[in-house]
């Protein structure tokens, strides 16, 4: 065979010899430019079609290595914004490389613009907090989220705390999950009728968190050692080591001694009759407490040390 192009003899690919097929050919498809997108009012950017928040040159990076198509093994190094991908043909080395440009835009990401529109789908109220744990809620509710890809529309300062304006349920839910678990704090979880959205009901929720200072904390009264758990009406609703309920007024909390306890947590390990065996997350130890009255199976209680006595709280009233 000929090429047809400077009439060699030999092998043809295509009609062409090695060396005119190899200046002719191209091996790799390499972008040329990429679009990319940076939001005017936080981190975030847009690659692609995706929005994302993390790291910018590597994301951008990865991106235009997994948009290079090839037609041989190869590899491709990137310096700077030069793409360089070499391969082998015949046993001949190829190597082809491209300038990519980056063409960017500033834009408003989804959450920004969502925001920007005052929107938000829960609102988490916190009241009664000390200044210190109202810094730790704060920070609780950001972290949420920002974890979750989402924002906070606002917080406004009200009588006896603030009000978070959520802009995902998710991120609300995640939220007051956590801030449930500090000691002192009651909820009250409710949903409005937003409005309609492809048919479905759209609610809103509404958290309100109220810290007040005995709830969470032991005492003993009469004898019996207790935690009070929270609040029913007028009353502090207590509950026994042993997990009897109890409830009476604040007032009546003068007779009792406070004691200066930490629940913390254990993971239960098995359940034998009246006793689980739990392992104390504090020092892995393995110990038996009386099973809680109205235990449902939760591998994770918690545990406090009386009088060098083990007791499991009793949350589940
Ligand atoms: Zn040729
Ligand atoms: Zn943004």
């Amino acid at each position: 065979m000929f090429c047809v192009e400077c009439g060699k003899k030999g092998k043809t690919y295509h009609g062409l010899c090695i060396d005119c097929y190899l200046k002719r050919k191209k091996f790799f498809v390499i972008p040329e430019s990429i679009e990319v997108a940076f939001c005017r009012e936080c981190d975030a950017y847009r690659i692609g079609n995706e929005w994302r928040r993390g790291n910018f040159d590597e994301d951008l990076r990865s991106h235009i290595m997994n948009s290079i198509k090839a037609e041989i093994d190869y590899e491709c190094i990137m310096d700077g914004m030069e793409v360089v991908c070499r391969g082998k043909f015949e046993g001949r080395d190829v190597e082809e490389r491209e300038h990519v440009r980056m063409i960017s835009k500033e834009k408003l990401c989804p959450e920004c613009s969502l925001r920007k529109g005052g929107y938000f789908e829960a609102i988490i109220q916190v009241r009664d907090a000390s200044k210190k744990i109202m810094e730790e809620v704060d920070g609780i509710i950001r972290k949420s989220a920002e974890r979750s890809g989402s924002f906070i529309t606002r917080k406004e300062r009200v009588r006896g705390g603030y009000d978070y304006y959520m802009g995902n349920k998710k991120a609300a839910e995640h939220a007051v999950r956590e801030i449930k678990s500090m000691p002192g704090v009651e909820m009250k979880m409710s949903s409005t009728l937003h409005g309609m959205k492809d048919g479905r009901r759209i609610y809103r929720d509404t958290y309100s968190l109220r810290f007040t200072s005995h709830i969470g904390k032991f005492i003993k009264l009469d004898d019996v050692l207790y935690y009070i758990a929270g609040r029913e009406g007028k009353k502090l609703e207590l509950r026994g080591v042993d997990g009897e309920r109890r409830h009476v007024y604040t007032e009546d909390l003068k007779r009792a001694v406070k004691v200066d306890l930490k629940a913390r947590e254990a993971r239960v390990l098995y359940e034998e009759g009246d006793y689980l065996h739990v392992m104390d997350m504090e020092n892995y130890r393995t110990v038996v407490v009386r099973k809680p009255q109205h235990w449902k199976g939760e591998r994770i209680i918690r545990i406090v040390e009386y009088e060098g006595k083990i007791y499991a709280v009793d949350e589940n009233v």
